[in-house]
């Protein structure tokens, strides 16, 4: 039996995996298949903690660039990412998996409030505990609310789920030779600007040694299949 490398995971989801190609924002149907895939991690043991962006339905920076009040535009977008995590929490109790969303902007009615000691207490009773709205500020991103999450609930690593394969040392749509790391340090990253996670959100990885997994999620047996220490990722780290 091998010993597995991870016990606490925090897996952030951008917004674009729950698109569909029909190009509704909340596809059900690819939710429920991205629902899938964490719940058969959940099945092996693993505690779970999952930030879930917004950028399928608002983005800040971009709404910003076409003349919205950023601050506003990035209210709005972080708005977006509990609308994507309360999906992912029905998706996620349709099949039986327990969650509990909490939010760093306080939405009382729908979910709780972010509260690190609660959160502790949702991961012991075996819950997933879904994190929205970012780190609760404008100007920040949900990369930097994964990074600030992973730290505080002190999890071995965070898992990128998207839906490309890894990193580049180039974009692959632009130069056909790119290739794929299997592992880059972090000052690689963010000397070469590589498009991992904003800048803010690799030194916090950085500084509390937290190794960030980038992977397909779309792909079926991907995640479970990364964590196993196979299946096609990159990992940065020190
Ligand atoms: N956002 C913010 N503060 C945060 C997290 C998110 O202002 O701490 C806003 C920001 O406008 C961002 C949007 O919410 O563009 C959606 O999040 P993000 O772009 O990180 O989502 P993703 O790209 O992961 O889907």
């Amino acid at each position: 039996m091998t010993i597995p490398r991870y016990k606490r995971i925090l897996l952030k989801l951008s917004g674009e995996v729950l698109m569909g190609e029909n190009g509704l924002a909340i596809d059900p149907a690819v939710t429920a298949r991205v629902a899938g895939e964490i719940a058969d991690v959940k099945a092996q043991g693993y505690e779970l903690c999952i930030v879930v962006g917004g950028g399928n339905i608002f983005r800040g920076l971009a709404a910003a660039a076409k003349g919205f009040e950023r601050a506003t535009a990035d209210h709005m977008g972080m708005l977006a990412t509990v609308m994507n995590a309360l999906a992912v929490q029905n998706a996620l109790e349709q099949i039986g998996v327990s969650t509990r969303v909490q939010s760093a902007i306080s939405m009382d009615k729908i979910c709780e409030p972010v509260i690190r000691r609660r959160a502790e207490r949702h991961l012991e009773k075996g819950r997933v505990v879904i994190f929205a709205a970012g780190v609760g500020e404008p100007y920040f991103t949900t990369d930097s609310g994964a990074a600030l999450r992973a730290a505080e609930m002190k999890c071995d690593a965070l898992f990128k789920g998207t839906s490309v394969d890894g990193v580049y040392d180039a974009d692959p749509k632009v130069v056909p030779t790119a290739t794929r790391y299997e592992t880059v340090s972090y000052d690689t990253v963010l000397a070469k600007n590589l498009k991992v996670m904003d800048a803010s959100a690799i030194s916090l990885c950085r500084d509390n040694d937290i190794p960030i997994v980038v992977f397909n999620i779309r792909e079926h047996g991907n995640f479970a299949a990364v964590l196993a220490g196979e299946g096609i990722s990159t990992t940065v780290q020190k």
